[in-house]
């Protein structure tokens, strides 16, 4: 085996040549000890940059015409498949639902081995945004998985066997783990998430061999403004501590800035950049009525590499009250920005409010920001990368649309950049939010706890065509952004928000999964459509690239699902094929194909007559768009990712209803009881509401 495997590598090395010379040193030494980094994709962003550009260009302009399904690989889920499959020494490492992680023969798809962490589906119901997982990080032969439960585990490469497990969050809080680790010399690093609940966010080192702590950086202060022991308790004390006041809802609730996907290694100036979440609660003026800025939401944080001690930081929305992640994908790049167009280490992030930043690498130094879509809280930044706030968009009592919206201009969804077109590919989109203060604001530990109101501008009676317009109002696009002319180069229109991850290659291509199930390769200079084909589910996931035995694979993974298919995709119902969980590898003059996916047919009639007056069905709109809609679908309309509750004979049911809704007989599934937020009667008018919905929706 490992003669094979070493004798691979140099086969890999001799057809790509090795590093190229013209790479930065540090880049060069990282790609020859990642051995076949050109051939294969190693680590989350492809290299440590995290640039999502591979070299390989077998497949290419020309050519790109003749891709054909390779194999296809059953992840056996329909909920949402976020991950960035990591192919290291011929087999794909590939994560899917439930963090379930499948080992893969990279040039056929067969099977090696699967690990399921067996978590506990009540978990689910911390998961803000479906039970997903972005992927794996690996390093002489031990896969490192994060795990929805908060546990890192580390596994045997060739054999799935469990190395060791160490849990990273204190699991009575509702914590969740969704991102990808990465492996930071000999430390493998982990984040977590679950702001929209109640949390207080961290970035944790822990050791390769062991699984010992190695360091911890808390992102925002503990309510008493005390050290932690832990790395981060100088920048605190020093930085953070006084941008925060002494009451409100961050005391109770953890304050938020939770590390859940962006973690990047600059190995130039060797130290951790990760991107930063939102408030907790999102509300700023019930989070925290008598503060500042609330650093370190929303930032972006340099630390070092070795003992985690804080170098620098940039926040890119002060006092965040609109769940303006920074946690979107960090790229390390050289661009033509220094002292008389000299090259300059850069950081670039394009977060979810709306503008594209190119920091300084070394210092954190703000150098631009620049709307990539419109954008209507701010008037712009003055001359320190400050937003100059619109002041209606920092709603209270009033409702106000607010864009972009807290799904972002642009969420989780890798963007990539091409060293050759100096291009950043993002997956934008515009998804306006109407936002107003949640006048009956609580704290629930369970449940999503914003201090927004989700029922703003809802009304059980929507006027004929509002799902239409709607609709309309909700946009995506891949843009090819010029971060030095701070302007696009070229834009595709896609037919709705979410569509995938990008992947880039120096065949001069640009590849990207989208909404309806196709996977399409563009040309990178013009944006010209090159190729797609229809998977035939939903892309969010990223495309990899790889070379097995002298021949270039691109590899997704489908299963559309996560926060965008919860919350809204009721909106692009039956615009979206079913979310299938499933691999779909391609390689030039393949001849396979794409199964049809197993159609349950759903009959979608009421199975109770509606019930309850005009009030009823009101306060039951209330209760679900804060307890339901955020996994069932606005409106009670799923978009099939989990049950259409209007169709379920469970609401024909009074007793029935109780049972799932307030005693959890549904547990297993997920479905925890609700029974601390919603009283007896408050389930039944949640019950009259989805029945009104039923009977109300179009034939
Ligand atoms: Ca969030």
């Amino acid at each position: 085996m490992k003669g094979w495997r070493s004798g691979w590598w140099a086969l890999a090395l001799a057809a790509c040549g090795g590093p190229p010379a013209d790479l930065p040193t540090a880049e060069r030494d990282s790609l020859a000890r990642a051995g076949s980094a050109h051939a294969e994709w190693r680590s989350y962003g492809g290299t440590y940059d995290e640039q999502r550009h591979s070299r390989l260009k077998q497949i290419d302009t020309g050519n790109v015409s003749r891709l054909g399904v390779a194999w296809t690989y059953d992840l056996k889920t329909g909920r949402g498949v976020e991950a960035t499959p990591i192919v290291a020494d011929g087999v794909m490492y590939v994560t899917s639902a439930w963090s379930v992680l499948h080992a893969l023969d990279a040039k056929t798809g067969r099977e090696l081995w699967v690990h399921d962490p067996q978590v506990d589906r009540a978990v689910g119901a911390k998961a803000c945004c479906d039970v997903v997982n972005r992927g794996v990080a690996i390093r002489d032969g031990v896969v490192f998985l994060g795990v929805l439960d908060g546990r890192l585990q580390a596994l045997d490469a060739r054999t799935g066997k469990l190395l060791w497990s160490v849990m990273t969050v204190d699991p009575s809080k509702p914590y969740t783990i969704t991102g990808a680790p990465r492996v930071v010399k000999d430390m493998v690093l982990i984040g977590n998430g679950g702001a929209e609940l109640g949390v207080r966010g961290y970035l944790s080192a822990y050791d390769v061999k062991t699984g010992a702590l190695r360091w911890r950086f808390y992102t925002v202060p503990n309510p008493r403004k005390a050290p932690d022991g832990a790395a981060s308790d100088d920048a605190l004390a020093r930085i953070a501590n006084p941008t925060w006041g002494d009451r409100g809802a961050w005391i109770r609730d953890g304050g938020g800035g939770t590390v859940w996907d962006s973690i990047v290694y600059d190995e130039v100036n060797d130290q951790v950049i990760f991107g930063v979440g939102n408030g907790s609660p999102w509300n700023a003026d019930v989070r925290d009525p008598g503060g500042g800025d609330n650093l370190f939401l929303s930032s972006i944080v340099a630390v070092d590499a070795d003992t985690g001690a804080y170098r620098w930081h940039y926040q890119t929305t002060p006092r965040d009250h609109w769940d303006y992640t920074a946690t979107q994908t960090i790229i390390l790049a050289d661009l033509p920005l220094g002292e008389g167009g000299r090259p300059r280490r850069v950081v670039m992030q394009a977060p979810k409010n709306g503008f594209f930043y190119v920091l300084d690498a070394r210092t954190g130094a703000f150098l631009s920001g620049t709307p990539f879509v419109p954008q209507t809280w701010t008037t712009g930044l003055d001359a320190k990368g400050r937003p100059i706030e619109v002041k209606a968009a920092r709603y209270a009592r009033d409702l106000v649309l607010v864009s972009p919206g807290p799904l972002g201009a642009h969420n989780w969804q890798p963007m990539a950049f091409n060293p050759g077109t100096g291009l950043v590919y993002i997956p934008a989109q515009e998804v306006p939010q109407a936002m107003r203060a949640d006048a009956l604001f609580a704290s629930r530990p369970v449940a999503w706890n914003t201090g927004m109101d989700f029922a703003a501008g809802l009304t059980p009676e929507l006027p004929p065509g509002a799902l239409k317009a709607l609709r309309a109002g909700m946009k995506g696009r891949l843009i090819a952004w010029d971060p030095v002319r701070r302007a696009p180069r070229w834009t595709v229109e896609h037919e709705g928000p979410w569509n995938g991850g990008v992947l880039s290659t120096a065949g001069g291509l640009v590849f990207q999964g989208k909404l309806n199930g196709e996977l399409v390769a563009y040309d990178a200079v013009s944006g010209r459509r090159l190729w797609g084909m229809n998977l035939k589910a939903g892309v969010a996931a990223p495309p990899v690239t790889y070379m097995v035995d002298g021949e270039q694979y691109v590899a997704v993974a489908t299963g559309w699902g996560s926060a965008f298919a919860l919350a809204a995709g009721f909106a692009f119902d039956p615009a979206v094929p079913p979310a299938v969980g499933r691999v779909v590898a391609f390689r030039l003059d393949a001849k396979g194909t794409v199964p049809d996916p197993p159609l349950e047919p759903i009959d979608a009639t009421p199975k109770a007559p509606a019930f309850g007056d005009a009030k009823l069905v009101a306060a039951g709109m209330v209760h679900y768009a804060r307890n339901c809609a955020v996994c069932h679908g606005q409106l009670a309309i799923s978009s099939g990712v989990l049950p259409d509750l209007r169709w379920s004979p469970i609401a024909a049911d009074p007793a029935s209803w109780a049972e799932v809704v307030l005693k959890g007989a549904l547990r297993d599934r997920g479905m925890v009881s609700f029974a601390r937020y919603l009283t007896p009667a408050d389930a039944e008018a949640v019950r009259a509401y989805v029945l009104h919905q039923a009977h109300r929706a179009p034939s």
